[in-house]
């Protein structure tokens, strides 16, 4: 199939991109490089160019004859969109629709959505389920809640096939060791717990030990990265096999506390990490874990990495590898 990827020079976009080629798929990347790495993506078809740019949208889409578009590209940091609450609602639900009406005007088929488990706030029950009520508590999470409400009803309206992918914490790397996660700033807790480890910053903070959590500190599910590419490919594979739209959880159905996190990441480094504890972080929600069983059940997904120290040792092996990130 043709199939355009915005973000496709991303952290989660780069590793879809790779199980797509590896598929034989053929991928156009669009990405405006604000976040993502050419390196990410070489040998790749890639435009630079954002998805606020409908003429361009439409030159990639009808000339390229795009069947099926992976939509990463967005703002993605909880803290940042409570402080920038436009940017996010103009990235992610304005060019969002932007990139919507493109695909329809265009006769695109699918759509596979990047969406998160922020879309659920703070959970009146765990595993979330994907009948969980979605009250984000954050403009991250209720932007990508947004998209997801206009993808139903263009869904109604125009026959736009679609399937929102509600990630949980996505983490470690492709094992081939040369890609991976590099974001400026780094703000997410395992990349940052490998810097602590290899001496590039002085210490890990811990934002909060007063959650009503076993050690006071977040529970999240961490998911490896490729089980999430993989999740796109099934997505993609059923809708083109006839399966309507659907928006599937995707996690591993165990939490781990950010000091379970740095526990493991010791043993797996082999170095210490220095903690310091610090304030909570506006808009995180105590503890996040998914059911996944709906993917399992109904696409036949399995994870492949489903334990925290494997998805670090993928994480550490891109890491010290490629300690400056991508570029330097
Ligand atoms: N976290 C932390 N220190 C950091 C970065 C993150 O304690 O330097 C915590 C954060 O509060 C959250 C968890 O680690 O509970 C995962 O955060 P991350 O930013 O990786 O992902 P998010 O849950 O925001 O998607």
């Amino acid at each position: 199939m043709n199939i355009l990827v915005t973000g496709g020079a991303g952290y989660i976009g780069s590793h879809t991109v790779r199980a797509l080629v590896n598929k034989k798929h053929r991928v156009v990347v669009l990405d405006n490089l604000s976040k993502g790495h050419p390196a990410a993506v070489k040998e790749i078809e890639l435009v630079r160019g954002d998805t606020s740019d409908r003429q361009l949208l439409k030159r990639l889409l009808t000339g390229c004859n795009i069947e099926a578009v992976m939509h990463f590209a967005a703002s993605s940091l909880v803290g940042e969109s409570v402080r920038l609450p436009s940017d996010y609602y103009r990235n992610n639900v304005v060019n969002g629709l932007t990139l919507l009406d493109a695909a329809v005007e265009a006769g695109v088929r699918y759509f596979v959505f990047s969406s998160t488990a922020a879309v659920y706030g703070e959970p009146i029950e765990v595993p979330i389920t994907e009948n969980h009520p979605a009250t984000p508590l954050n403009p991250y999470g209720a932007t990508k809640l947004a998209l997801e409400g206009a993808m139903r009803w263009y869904g109604e309206a125009y026959g736009l096939r679609y399937t929102s992918l509600r990630y949980f914490n996505a983490a470690g790397a492709d094992p081939a060791g040369d890609i991976g996660e590099d974001h400026e700033p780094e703000t997410h807790l395992i990349p940052l717990v490998m810097k602590a480890a290899l001496g590039l910053i002085p210490q890990l903070e811990i934002f909060g030990d007063d959650y009503p959590t076993p050690d006071g500190t977040c529970v999240r599910d961490y998911i490896h990265v490729n089980d999430l590419a993989d999740a796109h490919i099934l997505a993609l594979e059923a809708m083109a096999g006839g399966a309507g739209s659907n928006i599937y959880n995707l996690g591993n159905g165990n939490g781990y506390s950010v000091l379970e996190v740095i526990e493991t990441a010791k043993a797996v480094t082999g170095s210490s990490i220095p903690v310091k504890y610090a304030a909570r972080r506006a808009g995180d929600p105590a503890v996040l874990v998914a059911g996944s069983e709906r993917i399992k059940d109904e696409l036949g997904w399995r994870p492949a990495f489903p334990g925290l120290r494997e998805i670090i040792e993928t994480a550490w092996r891109w890491h010290s590898n490629h300690p400056g990130g991508y570029e330097k």
